[in-house]
This record gives structure tokens, C-alpha cells and sequence, in this order.
């Protein structure tokens, strides 16, 4: 039988206490990513239900078959660990990718929300023309700790006129209260402790 996928994640997940400050326990998930059957069964899971049958990515973009609707229409990735996930769940589900980048990286008409961190304080940004109004968003970051970033996302994603209809993460830290942040958006993350 397959290992649990939960329990997969814990095993290859690597704690740092006291890293980048005193009294922040870092998840370092870079040997989970650097697993290849942990990786495709995160992304898988990151993707969702709809996407589970590995068939619908091959077909999600042609008519042949009848594609299948993964039930939206874009990932959107956080800066910079959203991305190596953001762009390997967009490629399986069949739909683009769209970057929340940190400030100043962007370089055209922008939307900006600041935030604060587990630890110190950010903003990030969007291309004010990278959704259209009504685009049926999929979130994708690494960990959600406080919920300040995923908040910060969903303002600018719900600026921008699109809607966010699913928002995944690899690790719910639950007693950070993360989940109460960006409600009533549901969280589905794939290992909660
Ligand atoms: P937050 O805004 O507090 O939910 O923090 C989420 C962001 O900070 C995510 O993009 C994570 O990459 C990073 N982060 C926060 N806390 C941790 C942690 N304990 N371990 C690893 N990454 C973290």
C-alpha cells in the first residue's frame, strides 16, 4: 500500500528550530521536493480531486476526449517557494501560472498588499492584467503559518476581479491560526500539525 501522504511529507521534512530568528521552528520542505514520487504526489494533491486521474493533464488542453475541468482556471504561486509548486500543478491540471512576486520585481502596472510575517514584515504584487475579472483561481504556497501571505494573495487576486476557488498548501502550522486568517476561504492542505 501507498504510504500516507502525510506522512510521507513528515518524513522527508527537515525541522530547523530557531532559523531565520530565536523561536520559529522552519519546515524546510527542500528534500521533499527534491523526492521525485513525493513530489508528483504533492503536486497531485496540491492540484486536487479534479485532477486526480493523471489522464486529464494530457487532455486538459485539447478537445479530445472531453477535457476535464479541474475547477479553475490559473495557479497563482507566492514568492519563491509557491512557484516550484505553482508551476508543476498549473502543467498538471492543464492551465497557466501567474506569479505574487515580493515588491519591486515587477516591472509593469501593478497592485501591491502589505503584510506581516511569522517573522519581520512584506509586501507582494501582482500585474494588474494578470487575471481577468471572473478567472477561477487555484492558490498555491509551500507553508501557511500565520495566513499573512495567503491573505495578502487573496486581497490582491479579489483587487484584480478574479475569485479564489481553492487555496492548497503542502503544511498547515494549525496553532498559528493560519486557516481563521484567510477564512471563509477553505484551505486544503495536505499535511496539518
Ligand atoms: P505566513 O504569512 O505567516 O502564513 O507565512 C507563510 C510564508 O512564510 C510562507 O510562504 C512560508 O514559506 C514562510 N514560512 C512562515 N513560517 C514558516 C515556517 N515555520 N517554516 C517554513 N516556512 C515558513
Amino acid at each position: 500500500a501507498l504510504q500516507p501522504l502525510d506522512g510521507l511529507i513528515a518524513s522527508l521534512a527537515v525541522d530547523i528550530p530557531d532559523f531565520p530568528v530565536p523561536g520559529v521552528v522552519f519546515r524546510d520542505l527542500t528534500p521533499v521536493f527534491a523526492d521525485g514520487p513525493a513530489f508528483r504526489r504533492m503536486v497531485e494533491g496540491l492540484a486536487g480531486p479534479q485532477t486526480a486521474d493523471p489522464r486529464a493533464a494530457a487532455v486538459a488542453h485539447t478537445d479530445e476526449g472531453g477535457p476535464r475541468d479541474p475547477g479553475f482556471d490559473v495557479v497563482v504561486g507566492v514568492e519563491a517557494r509557491g512557484f516550484l509548486l505553482a508551476a508543476a500543478v498549473a502543467l498538471h491540471a492543464g492551465v497557466g501560472v501567474v506569479p505574487v512576486r515580493k515588491a519591486g520585481k515587477l516591472p509593469r502596472e501593478r497592485v501591491s498588499a502589505d503584510y506581516a510575517l511569522e517573522y519581520g514584515t512584506a509586501t507582494v504584487e501582482m500585474h494588474t492584467d494578470s487575471l481577468w475579472r471572473g478567472q477561477r483561481v487555484l492558490l498555491v504556497d509551500d507553508v501557511l503559518a500565520t495566513g499573512g501571505t495567503l491573505g495578502a494573495a487573496i486581497a490582491l487576486i479579489e483587487e484584480l476581479g478574479a475569485v479564489v476557488t481553492a487555496v492548497s498548501v503542502v503544511i498547515e502550522l494549525a496553532e498559528l491560526g493560519g486557516r481563521q486568517q484567510i477564512a471563509p476561504h477553505a484551505v486544503h492542505a495536505l499535511w496539518t500539525t
